[in-house]
């Protein structure tokens, strides 16, 4: 059965930093008829900027911070000139404005020598709300009706900033309001990604990397035919492109094996784009706008069975492992559910956890930022039980890096651990911890950072390159 409704096109940083990128996404936009909707990244590089100008501000130093924003200012200037010439006065102007509040907003951060996550998801939502009135102007200066808008007010989220949740119906009304009709004028709105607010308009971001999910929200509010996320590489690939250079990629995935790729590391989707699109049973594709004729990746709710048993290796680092082990725990009720009160009551996210077989020890895996106050909670919580050796130790291990190897084929395919241990100790990669998700897409183990790289290509190469 195909699908009716609009088309969502997201555009990510690369995709929209240099005019001939840009001509490249008018070219993707223009060659579809009927109601689009554009969603935009902020330009590549942009955000880390404005995180490291909030920094800057956040120790005191302003004159920084507006210099780190007065740079950004520039480049989109230098992008505006380079496409609209004198045509770009009034996206010129916006820019200007949205510069001089920005600067404001972080003069006040300098003074008080704090970023509140509020204050911090107001600046980082300058990058979006520039390059979307820049796409726009471009679109309809080459004959496609378009107009920015800010998700602000439209793509509507809790208060948690810095990773804010959607609220569906809230924004399904939004979109309704003042998308649709802009759509069914023949306009294309083009909106920032990234971006949202609190029903009562307070700026939120749905953390790094987010303009995906804003994608996939706005494409279930709208009942979209298609999600497309055009980025620069053409697809999900079976492996990170950079770090094995063979890496091919995946024509189709199920939602449940891109949920798992994404959450262990393939930056290529952000982990939770896939959840609105499998509710409303949209199908997401994942194209390059530097080359849009390839076939690209599609996700849907089944995918063409084939023999493939692994589908993809990711990685992701910058993380720590904590172990609780002694002996005394072993078969004591309760001792599970005192760590995970400890790493509740920390605030910690927990991406892996691994029991040994003997009880005796729980590693959790967390980030690197989080291994030391969740050592010392660790340490208060258990302080009985250290000093009567009931628990011998509470270790930690960092740098690491989770290595996953993820596809519906393991699932009931007898040897597959076999296989992928056999890889890794060829490779002479020591495992610290190992995890299997339950429902059998994955096996995930920790190996020391230094070694990850090395780990990926071992699996890569035994599942993908025989
Ligand atoms: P965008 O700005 O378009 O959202 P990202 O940088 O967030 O782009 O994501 C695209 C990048 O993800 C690629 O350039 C690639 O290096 C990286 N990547 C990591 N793992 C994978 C994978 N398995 N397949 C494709 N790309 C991957
Ligand atoms: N600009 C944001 C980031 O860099 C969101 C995105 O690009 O998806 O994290
Ligand atoms: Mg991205």
């Amino acid at each position: 059965m195909s699908r009716t409704g609009p088309l969502v096109f997201k555009f990510g940083g690369t995709s929209v930093a240099s005019p001939p990128a840009i001509a490249s996404v008018v070219k993707i936009v223009a060659a579809e008829q009927g109601e689009r909707l554009v969603v935009v990244s902020a330009t590549a590089g942009t955000t880390d900027a404005l995180v490291q100008a909030a920094q800057q501000a956040a120790g005191g130093d302003a004159m920084a911070a507006q210099a780190t924003i007065e740079r950004l200012s520039e480049q989109h200037r230098n992008l505006i000139a380079d496409l609209l010439g004198v045509n770009g006065a009034d996206v010129l102007g916006e820019v200007v404005d949205l510069t001089e509040r920005t600067i404001a907003l972080l003069r006040s951060v300098a003074l008080l020598r704090e970023c509140s996550p509020r204050s911090l998801d107001a600046i980082l939502s300058y990058g979006e709300r520039v390059s979307a009135p820049i796409v726009a102007a471009t679109l309809s200066a080459n004959g496609v009706a378009a107009e920015a808008l800010s998700a602000e007010g439209l793509l509507i989220t809790d208060d948690a900033f810095g990773h804010a949740n959607p609220i569906a119906e809230l924004t399904r009304e939004r979109v309704a309001a003042q998308i649709l009709p802009r759509m069914r004028y023949g306009t294309v709105p083009v909106v920032t990604g990234f971006v949202g607010s609190t029903a009562d308009g307070v700026t939120t971001t749905l953390g790094r990397g987010g303009s995906d999910y804003s994608a996939a929200v706005l494409a279930a509010a709208l009942d979209a035919r298609e999600c497309r996320i055009f980025t620069d590489v053409s697809g999900v690939y079976s492996a990170d492109p950079r770090i094995v250079p063979d890496a091919k990629p995946l024509p189709a995935i199920s939602y449940a094996e891109a949920a798992e790729l994404s959450y262990f590391g393939a930056k290529v989707l952000h982990p939770r784009t896939v959840l609105p699109a499998v509710e409303a049973g949209i199908p997401v594709r994942i194209l390059n706008t530097f080359a849009p004729d390839e076939p690209g990746t599609t996700i849907a709710a089944s995918t063409p069975k084939d023999d493939t048993v692994v589908k993809a290796t990711t990685s992701l680092g910058g993380l720590g492992m904590v172990t609780v082990q002694g002996a005394g725990m072993s078969g004591v009720p309760g001792f599970a559910a005192r760590v995970f009160d400890t790493t509740a009551a920390e605030q910690v996210s927990v991406l892996m956890i691994s029991q040994a077989s003997s009880e005796n020890s729980i590693c959790l895996v967390v980030p690197n930022e989080s291994v030391k106050p969740l050592e010392s909670a660790l340490r208060k919580m258990f302080s009985k039980e250290l000093a009567r050796h009931d628990v011998e130790k509470v270790a930690i291990e960092a740098p690491v890096a989770i290595v996953s190897a993820v596809g519906e084929g393991m699932r009931g395919t007898p040897g597959v651990a076999a296989r992928l241990f056999s890889a890794i100790a060829r490779a002479k990669v020591n495992v610290l911890a190992i995890a299997q998700g339950s429902s059998e897409l994955n096996i995930s183990l920790v190996v020391h950072e230094k070694d990850r790289e090395t780990a990926v290509r071992a699996v890569h190469r035994e599942f993908h390159e025989s």
